[in-house]
C-alpha cells in the first residue's frame, strides 16, 4: 500500500515513521520499518495504526541513518505481525517493503524452499527477498557497477505480476534499490538526503524536488548519489520536476 525510504545524515527513523503518518490517509492494516545499522537491520512492523508501532515497539529508538517503511493493505496473507513487511530474507542480508501482487510467487517459492532458503510469513512478498539473497549469493563480484542492484534486476525479470519495492542489503552501507511496475515509486533528491515514496505526500515536507521513476526502471541510491537504469541495464537520464503546489 505504502512505500517510504530514507537516506541521509538524519536519524532515519523519525523520518520514515512521519512519512508512514502522511500516508496514513491512504487506508492500511499493519505497518513497519527496517532501518540499517552497521551489516544488520533492525526491523519493528505490527498491526494496527503507525501510533500503535510507536508505542509497542522500539521503533522511535532506532538509530541509523537509511531505512525503509510500509503500511500494508494484505492482499496474500492474513493481517498478522509476521506478515507486515519489512521482510528480511532467511539468511539476513536483504530487507524489502513491496506494494502490489506477486501472481507467481508460489512456483518461486517451491524454487527457493529447494535452495534451502525458509519463509516467516504467507505472503507473496516474501519470495522477493529471498529470490534477491539467491542471486546475490550467485553474483560475481562486479570490476564496476553493483552486485546488489544486479541481483535485483535479475529477480525482477522472474516475477509476474505488479510491485513498487525498496531493497536494502546488509552487506553494503547505506544503499537502496527500488524499482516499480504497476505500482507508483517518486525519488525526492533533497538537501544530502534521498528519500523514497509511493506518494509525494510522504516527501513534500522534507523536498520538493521529485524524480517519478517509470514502469520499468530500477533507481539505486547511495548516500553519494542515485542512478536509474531499466530492467535491461540500459541508463536512464533522470528528469527532476519541481513540485509547485503546496498540500
Ligand atoms: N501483496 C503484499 C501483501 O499482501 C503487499 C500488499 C500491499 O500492497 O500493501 O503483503
Amino acid at each position: 500500500c505504502g512505500i517510504v525510504g530514507y537516506i541521509g545524515k538524519q536519524k532515519a527513523s523519525a523520518i520514515i515513521l512521519e512519512g508512514l503518518k502522511r500516508l496514513e490517509y491512504r487506508g492500511y492494516d499493519s505497518t513497519g520499518i527496517a532501518v540499517q545499522q552497521d551489516r544488520r537491520f533492525e526491523v519493528a512492523k505490527k498491526i494496527g495504526r503507525v501510533d500503535g508501532l510507536i508505542k509497542a515497539t522500539s521503533a522511535q529508538k532506532i538509530p541509523g541513518f537509511s531505512g525503509i517503511g510500509h503500511t500494508r493493505w494484505a492482499t496474500h496473507g492474513g493481517v498478522t505481525d509476521a506478515n507486515a513487511h519489512p521482510h528480511v530474507s532467511s539468511d539476513g542480508k536483504i530487507a524489502l517493503i513491496h506494494n502490489g501482487v506477486i501472481e507467481n510467487y508460489a512456483s518461486i517459492k517451491k524454487f527457493l524452499l529447494t535452495k534451502g532458503y525458509t519463509f516467516q510469513s504467507e505472503t507473496d512478498t516474501e519470495v522477493l527477498c529471498n529470490l534477491i539473497a539467491y542471486h546475490y549469493q550467485k553474483e560475481p563480484v562486479p570490476a564496476e557497477g553493483s552486485r546488489f542492484l544486479e541481483s535485483v534486476r535479475k529477480t525482477l525479470r522472474h516475477v509476474q505480476g505488479t510491485y513498487g519495492i525498496a531493497v536494502m542489503c546488509g552487506d553494503c552501507a547505506a544503499e537502496i534499490v527500488a524499482a516499480r511496475k504497476g505500482s507508483p515509486l517518486i525519488l525526492g533528491v533533497g538537501d544530502g538526503e534521498y528519500m523514497l515514496a509511493s506518494d509525494v505526500s510522504a516527501i513534500i515536507s522534507r523536498t520538493q524536488n521529485v524524480v517519478y521513476l517509470k514502469d520499468g526502471e530500477l533507481v539505486h541510491i547511495t548516500a553519494q548519489g542515485f542512478g536509474i537504469t531499466t530492467l535491461e541495464a540500459e541508463d536512464v537520464s533522470p528528469v527532476v520536476d519541481k513540485i509547485t503546489w503546496n498540500i
